[in-house]
């Protein structure tokens, strides 16, 4: 059993779209999830904020929205039907009710972004019927299987509840049916995060006990660094679950951070490979590799904030670290990195929790706050990281260049064997990162 996905580039048009069938039929896939067309959920966000700022734009994006699809559906030969009608009127309904009502809720930008990933699952399932009438692909709705709590916009998914709904499933059937998408007990839908079908598909899998998962992308699998960053990225053959979630955790676009627990709990094969190029080795991701290479990979997160809390009530005390982090706990602020001296902690943030109105105002009543903005995690991930001698060394001379240096805000080493994390300043990051790469990688 073989579940595959394919992100919003793969699903762009219809010559992606027929791309993707087509490997989804090379490699029998029994489950095919995919994203929303390339853009659209940005979109979909997009016409939210108008929606709600009574623009009187939003009705143009949503006809931009609805044209977009129809020319897909036209460049298959397909007409409109009443399944897609129903998704268009919807969408300018939600759009119509959100001007109305002058609020934007998560809820409801759940049920927004939601239209994105049925339109294309709808498009996908009808041309492959087209394309091959006798292979009786049938839509699903992911919503009738990924149950989740009711944290809209980041949801958390119910395994045991998908797991009996993904029973029902018949297993001899092929199914097309949506990633980012799911619904709570009571049927409302729910989204798990940006870039979150990866996380679906994933889910799908356990759940449907398949020996493989498959990413397909718009890159021949999981590269050295972002090539966006380093045109000269390699690719990885090989990956362990521990250091690709590390890398996915701290800003790889590839894979949403998430993606490899469900993978890794059930011994899940998984493979990236670019559905532009399928022929291409690609990235296989295990439970263990051959070769453990001490920097195989490295990332940038960017949109960090640090916050160094600092109190000389702590000084040969206990329980302050306790008393911060059941405040974060309580605000669902989660943190990335973290450093402490006797009085001081340093944690890095994202920077959408600064928003959270009392939450800076409660941790002021524990300790005096510094907050510094514009900042990015640049991570190193590898193998052996704590315990090789030299290392912290050669990392700082690879930074370092006398004609530009760049400020290390703080670094964290020693938590995990897999990553060396530092703090740079969001517009040094990409600079890092090419040095970095340069005297780990290429050199
Ligand atoms: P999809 O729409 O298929 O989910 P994404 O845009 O979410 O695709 O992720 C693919 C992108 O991730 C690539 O185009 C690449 O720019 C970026 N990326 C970031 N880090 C890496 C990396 N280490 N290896 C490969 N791609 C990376
Ligand atoms: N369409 C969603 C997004 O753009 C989910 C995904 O593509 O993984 O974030
Ligand atoms: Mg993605």
């Amino acid at each position: 059993m073989l579940v595959a996905k394919f992100g919003g580039t793969s699903m762009k048009d219809s010559e992606a779209i027929t791309r993707s069938i087509e490997i989804s039929r090379k490699h029998k896939a029994s489950t095919v999830v995919v994203s929303a067309t390339s853009g659209t959920t940005n979109q979909l966000i997009k016409l939210g904020e108008l929606s709600s700022s009574e623009d009187a734009s939003a009705p143009s994006l949503v006809s931009e929205i609805i044209e977009r699809h129809i020319g897909i559906l036209k460049d298959f030969g397909l007409e409109e039907d009443d399944f897609i009608n129903d998704l268009f009127e919807e969408l300018s309904t939600l759009s119509k009710g959100i001007t109305f009502l002058k609020d934007l809720p998560d809820k409801t930008l759940d049920r927004l972004q939601s239209i994105g990933e049925r339109l294309s699952s709808h498009i996908m399932t009808k041309a492959w019927n087209k394309l091959y009438p006798g292979e009786n692909v049938e839509y699903l709705d992911a919503r009738e299987v990924i149950k989740t709590n009711d944290v809209f916009g980041a949801a958390t998914p119910l395994l045991g509840e998908i797991k009996y709904f993904a029973s029902k499933l018949d297993k001899k059937k092929t199914y097309v049916t949506q990633g980012f998408i799911g619904s709570t007990i009571t049927g409302e839908t729910t989204t798990l995060g940006r870039g979150g079908s990866d996380y679906s598909a994933a889910l799908f899998a356990e759940a449907m006990e398949a020996e493989t998962l498959q990413i397909w992308t718009d890159v021949a699998g999981i590269a050295t660094t972002d090539p966006r960053i380093c045109p000269d990225a390699k690719p990885i053959k090989e990956i362990t679950f521990k250091e690709a979630g590390e890398l996915a955790t701290f800003g790889a676009k590839i894979l949403h951070p998430t993606t490899l627990q469900p993978a890794a709990r059930q011994g899940i094969c998984v493979f990236v490979g670019s559905s532009y190029d399928s022929d291409a080795e690609g990235t296989w991701i295990r439970k263990s590799c051959s070769e453990k290479p001490l920097i195989r990979a490295m990332a940038v997160r960017k949109d960090q904030a640090l916050l160094t809390l600092t109190t000389p009530k702590m000084l040969n005390t206990y329980g302050f670290l306790d008393r911060i982090f059941t405040l974060f706990n309580q605000h669902g602020v989660s943190v990335d990195a973290i450093t402490t001296s006797e009085i001081s902690v340093a944690v890095t943030i994202d920077k959408k929790y600064l928003g959270a109105s009392q939450f800076l105002t409660e941790l002021e009543d524990l300790a005096e706050i510094e907050v510094e903005e514009k900042l990015a995690l640049v991570s190193l991930i590898g193998n052996n990281i704590n315990h090789t001698p030299g290392l912290a060394m050669n990392i700082f001379s690879g930074l370092h260049e006398s004609d530009s240096p760049i400020n290390v805000r703080m670094i964290c080493l020693g938590a995990s064997k897999h990553n060396f994390c530092m703090v740079v300043k969001e517009e040094e990051a990409s600079v890092a990162i090419k040095r970095l790469h340069r005297k780990f990688i290429t050199q």
